[in-house]
């Protein structure tokens, strides 16, 4: 009842769409052996005492195992997300999720939504039936910062701490300390059911795609595959060259240290930019992304001619979901 009196009324929307918050395993110990997406997200919500006597209203769209996220789920979300903020009863909407795909889901909504509101994505690193989940706390930070005013945009909690979408990364595979906004750092923390910013909330940035092709984002069968394709020692040309056959239209080069990219993919990549194939090199690296250079990828012996487009300081998982907007956009 505290946290009532210290909100203002305002109705929240749940979406669900799985992940290891909604998991259940057979052991109470058992942190990884767990089936993701088994529970309803009305049943996380009846599972968190501080949220009954709330205005809340669920609604599940998936229950995944994030790692196997599909564009059919995101267009769900980007239409129910966008659908339920412009009711003007609603304060804002919450997103359970995997973890593994968190920041891919972010970063995707951050793009296609405008949220003057509060859109906030959750999720937890241990299952629903673990001696000590991390899920209830983060649904319950969720529904608070879904409420508190002035708040907006795509948001992530977890941890007691607050991410802009943007700039979402997973950093760790199994401690519940798991996220991390790199270089940008923290939006705001969640202490006792209130909210403490330490800076403002994130300026909106809609892609292109969404006012050119509102069609074509609603239907996911039709976009154009855009996939990932990792620069290392031994790298070879042979999997660029199987990806553009098999009909890639885009490319994303996780490149080594400042996006440098392997000769041998370079090769295979200016083939297929030859063949219409829109390439993009981003950094394998945990923090910082491309800083652009005159010379070309290759630095200093870099070749204009070889010259590949970067994506700043989006991660390879970022600057995929960016590279398949623009194609989208692009007709
Ligand atoms: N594999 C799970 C998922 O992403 C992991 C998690 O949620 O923590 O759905």
């Amino acid at each position: 009842m505290q946290n009532i009196d210290r909100n203002p009324p305002g109705l929240v929307v749940i979406l669900g769409t799985g992940g290891t918050i909604a998991g259940t395993a057979a052991s109470a110990a058992s942190h990884v052996g767990y089936q993701a997406g088994a529970l309803g997200v009305e049943v996380l919500v009846a599972a968190v005492p501080p949220l009954r006597g709330l205005a809340l209203e669920t609604e599940t769209l998936a229950r995944l195992d994030s790692c196997h996220m599909d564009h059919a789920t995101w267009a769900a979300l980007v239409r129910r997300a966008a659908w339920h903020l412009a009711r003007p009863e609603v304060a804002g909407v919450v997103v359970t999720h995997g973890t593994d795909t968190l920041e891919e889901t972010a970063f995707f909504l951050h793009r296609t939504v405008a949220a003057a509101k509060p859109l906030v994505l959750t999720a937890a690193m241990r299952p629903a039936t673990a001696l000590s989940p991390d899920g209830p706390q983060n649904l319950f930070d969720a529904v608070t910062l879904a409420r508190e005013p002035g708040a907006h945009g795509v948001l992530a909690v977890l941890g007691g701490v607050v991410h802009a979408g943007a700039s979402l990364r997973k950093v760790h595979g199994y401690r519940v300390d798991a996220f991390s906004a790199g270089d940008a750092g923290p939006v705001a923390l969640l202490e006792d059911g209130r909210v403490r910013t330490l800076r403002p909330w994130p300026a909106g940035a809609l892609h292109d795609a969404v006012a050119r092709a509102p069609q074509r984002l609603r239907e996911p069968t039709g976009w154009p595959a855009v996939d990932i394709v990792t620069s290392h020692a031994g790298a070879r040309a042979a999997v660029i060259d199987a990806l553009v056959a098999a009909g890639a239209r885009g490319l994303v080069i996780a490149g080594t240290g400042n996006g440098s990219v392997h000769a041998e993919l370079r090769a295979a990549a200016q083939r297929a930019r030859a063949a219409g194939v829109v390439v993009r090199r981003a950094s394998r690296c945990l923090l910082g992304g491309v800083v652009a250079s005159d010379a070309g990828e290759g630095g200093a012996t870099g070749n204009a001619a070889d010259l590949l487009p970067d994506a700043g300081v989006l991660t390879p998982v970022q600057a995929r979901v960016e590279l398949l907007l623009d194609l989208l956009a692009a007709g």
